[in-house]
């Protein structure tokens, strides 16, 4: 059974991410569904006015969506890294087009907003080779997902802090944050823990001293204990000379004044 969640820790954590994080900018609104899921593809991770000039410059290139489905990755990737947003973009899109098109015949995106929230889950994030990052952008801000999607770095540290054990995998902590998360700050508790897990509590080499989520982290004591212990050792390593620069810090022996030689005898 999947271990529960503290609803009351995930009470006191959520107030520490809405004063670290906002959520970011949504996309501009558009008629057409299939519009709206190229913008949220091109609006993942990216600035917004970036998202808007590759948008503009794709419907510019290409005749329509399904022509750019069908032209080479590289066409398409080489309009958005003109316009600052990775190549890696370009086949995500074309696989989300590919993947309507292989199940309605056309771009039929109205007919996924019938699905349940499930199986809607499922549809994007089976897709083959799509960034889990690129999927959840098309689920909440297409689709209006409300459940907290959960990847590699989300579970990462939603395990540090102490909500999931340890051996939690991300469907487990998916489940979890089901049961403590209400669906309207799905999106945003997304967005937070995301931004936080590779702003700050990244997989190596993270430093629990200036994280917001500290006084709720169950791993930062140990974390902070290590990290001082470990500048302590350095402090103390720096402070040791070293043999030889105990041989360059010892004073020269002063140069005995040389005996005058014997005067001879007349
Ligand atoms: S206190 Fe440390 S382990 Fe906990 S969330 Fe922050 S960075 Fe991660």
């Amino acid at each position: 059974m999947a271990h529960k969640f503290s609803i009351r820790k995930t009470k006191r954590l959520r107030p520490l991410l809405a004063r670290a994080y906002r959520l970011g900018e949504p996309p501009d609104p558009r008629e057409s569904l299939v519009d709206r899921v190229v913008l949220a593809v091109l609006w993942a991770d990216a600035a917004p006015g970036k998202a808007r000039q590759a948008y503009a410059k794709l419907a510019e290139e290409f005749v329509d969506w399904n022509e750019l489905r069908v032209s080479m990755t590289t066409e398409a990737g080489a309009v958005l890294e003109a316009c600052g947003l990775p190549a890696v973009k370009a086949a995500a899109l074309k696989r989300i087009l590919g993947k309507a098109v292989e199940d309605f015949y056309c771009f039929d995106f109205d007919a996924l907003s019938a699905l349940s929230r499930e199986k809607l889950r499922t549809w994007f994030l089976s897709i083959e080779g799509l960034p889990h990052g690129i999927a959840a952008s098309v689920l909440y801000h297409v689709f209006h997902y409300d459940r907290v999607l959960v990847d590699a770095e989300i579970a990462r540290v939603v395990r540090r802090l102490g909500l999931a054990a340890e051996t939690a995998t991300e469907a487990e902590v998916e489940e979890g944050l089901a049961d403590v998360i209400p669906a309207r700050e799905a999106q945003f508790t997304y967005e937070a823990l995301r931004q936080h897990a590779l702003a700050v509590c990244v997989a190596k080499g993270f430093d629990c001293r200036p994280c917001p989520l500290r006084k709720e982290c169950a791993t930062a004591p140990g974390r902070i204990a290590e990290l001082e212990a470990a500048a302590e050792k350095a402090r103390k390593k720096k402070a040791k000379p070293t043999a030889k620069g105990k041989a360059k810090a010892k004073p020269a022996r002063q140069a005995r004044p040389k005996r005058p030689a014997p005067r001879a005898k007349p």
